[in-house]
């Protein structure tokens, strides 16, 4: 079913307004997504209505703000298709949950052991592995990626070895909009008794995802980047994994019984949420996905599909352009340079224009110098572009290159 954009787009105010005297053309959504005014209104609500600490009180507030809590985590886990809602764990976002297991993880890890990770990690994903593998004196390994921008699977199955302790994956590049084959890659794992961490940063808001079908052991992502609101997201751990593991941090209801001499830990997951919780933001985070639910998962992708493809096609007519990242599969990013022009130059006179996007390394900084490059322009599309933002962004380009040239 073909969405109505121009319905959606009344949902999110920000989008309405002039930018440089022209009206905004928001392309930084792999940064972070705008805000629909249901999110806007159910973080008033929680304050005017709700507000109180969780899992503390025997008064009625506390117990409707807990009963909201566990609600939404009974949600997410449903999105995401969890076996159950105590595999959830609601972090600060994507950044905390792999450091989160990077760090609870090192009990695993010995010296000369290995870590395996891929060339298009965003630096989440990669600087809390590499700085295990110091502190352990274990190695990072990295897939290596080819110029289409896909990962080398043949690498990959050699790579992981009996001294591998863990493999982490972004599902969707932030550069490159490359769609990993995550089922294929927790599968080569699991045969060698690996566990899998996908980074979903760059594929709640874009993909369905379903954790059992994709057997990962953990998933982590943000709400900000699938319409939700800032400082708040989700480590997804199997089961069996968040029971092995150690808490990450202590204090506040993650304990079971406290004596100076001892503590007990609480059962899951409130063993890994210390202290208090960003209770409104997990609410509001369940509001959000209720948004993506109530349009399809599929139909945005669609949408996205098609005005990515359609921008695309425009932009490599271009003279002088080139599109980093041509995966067989891939959604909502095109990265490109064009020669002879530095991506900040291109991106301030795009910003003149009203357009927003994103010019540098990403956080992805090995990915984007393996392309022999420093940085990209970067535009990346939501739910609530249209064709017609995609015609100004490409006319833009075109003005601003013909003024740099
Ligand atoms: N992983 C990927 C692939 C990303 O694109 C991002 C953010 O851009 C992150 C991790 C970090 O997300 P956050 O800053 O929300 O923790």
């Amino acid at each position: 079913m073909a969405l109505n954009i121009q319905q959606i787009r009344k949902d999110f105010p920000v989008l309405s307004q002039k930018v440089n005297g022209k009206p905004l053309v928001y392309l930084d959504n792999a940064a972070t997504t705008q805000k629909p005014v249901q999110v806007m209104e159910r973080i008033t609500r929680y304050y005017s209505e709700e507000n109180s600490n969780v899992h503390r009180g025997v008064h009625h507030l506390s117990q409707v703000a807990t009963e909201k809590f566990e609600e939404a985590r009974k949600y997410v886990a449903g999105f995401i298709h969890a076996n159950k809602p105590e595999e959830i764990v609601f972090t600060r976002g994507t950044t905390e949950s792999v450091n989160f297991v990077a760090t609870v993880f090192q009990q695993f890890i010995g010296e000369g052991d290995e870590i395996v990770i891929t060339a298009m990690e965003h630096h989440s994903n990669l600087v809390p592995w590499q700085q295990l593998c110091h502190r352990k004196k274990a190695k990072l390994k990295v897939v290596p990626v080819n110029e289409k921008g896909e990962l080398e699977l043949g690498a990959f199955e050699k790579l992981i070895t009996s001294k591998t302790k863990m493999v982490a994956v972004a599902h969707v590049s932030n550069v490159m909009g490359t769609i990993n084959p995550v089922e294929k890659i927790t599968a080569l794992a699991h045969k060698k008794g690996v566990p899998v961490l996908v980074d979903g940063a760059q594929a709640i808001a874009h993909l369905p995802v379903d954790v059992r079908k994709m057997d990962c052991d953990f998933y982590a992502f943000s709400a900000h980047k699938a319409y939700g609101p800032m400082g708040i997201g989700v480590l997804y751990g199997k089961e069996e994994w968040l029971n092995k593991l150690p808490p990450y941090q202590f204090g506040g209801e993650m304990v079971d019984h406290v004596s100076f001499e001892k503590t007990t830990f609480n059962v899951l997951p409130y063993k890994f949420e210390a202290g208090t919780p960003n209770v409104c933001g997990a609410l509001a985070m369940e509001t959000a996905l209720r948004y993506i639910e109530e349009k399809d998962i599929e139909n945005i992708r669609q949408h996205e599909d098609e005005v990515l493809e359609y921008a695309t096609g425009k932009l490599k007519k271009l003279p002088g352009m080139r599109v980093i990242g041509e995966a067989g599969k891939k959604t909502a990013v095109l990265s490109f340079v064009a020669d002879g022009i530095h991506p900040y130059d291109l991106g301030t006179l795009l910003d003149q224009m009203g357009i927003a996007v994103r010019t540098g390394h990403h956080c992805a900084q090995p990915l984007v110098e393996r392309f022999g490059l420093s940085g990209t322009v970067r535009a990346s599309f939501g739910i609530y572009n249209t064709f017609k933002e995609a015609d100004v962004f490409i006319g833009a380009t075109k003005q601003a290159l013909d003024m740099l040239r």
